[in-house]
């Protein structure tokens, strides 16, 4: 069965939109006098003077990458390459390397020798701090990216990302695994498997 539907029946004055456009125009100049000349308590503003004046972001705010510290302040990441490749925007670029042989994490874990995020090209999905199993890349810092007329602001080494803290002030994670070299390491290497 065919339904019908009725036209809205509008006006002359409707179809020209000259009364709506100018009551939209009126309000304009008045908000525009309202704010210009009345006092601060009493105008109407809904735009923040950005970058002066920023709004809180919310509690779950993806901000800018870091990469968590171990105590001793080398990088919680084992350059396992779980990030990049999850990373629809493939925008991570990660050398991975091994400890000296001296170092307990020699044979067990990796280091990441270059670790590169383009922050430019990287749609804040989140995926790559789902992805990590140690807890050693976050969004949590709080912060965007700061504008830049330069490309090469925006490509965010190792260093630099572990030089930013978390929006609590921290840069060190715990380790969910078991750290190589403690007592409660069940001694599993390369070599031996498990
Ligand atoms: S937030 Fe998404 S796009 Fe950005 S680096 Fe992580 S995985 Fe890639
Ligand atoms: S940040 Fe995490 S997922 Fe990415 S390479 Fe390092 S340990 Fe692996």
């Amino acid at each position: 069965m065919a339904y019908k539907i009725s036209r809205p029946k509008r006006t002359l004055g409707d179809q020209a939109f000259f009364p709506e456009a100018a009551k939209g125009m009126a309000l304009t100049i008045r908000r525009f006098f309202k704010n210009t000349f009345s006092k601060e308590e009493n105008k109407v503003i809904a735009t923040v003077r950005y970058p002066d004046e920023v709004r809180d972001y919310p509690e779950r705010f993806r901000g800018v990458h870091r990469l968590t510290h171990r105590t001793d302040g080398s990088p919680r990441c084992v350059a396992c390459l779980c990030c990049s490749t999850a990373c629809p925007a493939q925008c991570i670029y990660i050398e991975p390397a091994e400890y000296d042989t001296d170092d307990p994490r020699a044979g067990y874990e990796r280091y990441p020798r270059v670790f590169v995020i383009d922050e430019l090209r990287c749609i804040f999905c989140g995926y790559c701090v789902e992805a990590c199993p140690c807890d050693a890349i976050r969004m949590d810092t709080g912060v965007h990216v700061p504008a830049s007329f330069d490309r090469s602001h925006f490509i965010f080494d190792k260093e630099t990302l572990m030089s930013i803290p978390g929006k609590d002030g921290t840069y060190v994670t715990e380790n969910p695994r078991h750290e190589p070299g403690d007592p409660t390491h069940p001694g599993i290497t390369r070599e031996q498997g498990h």
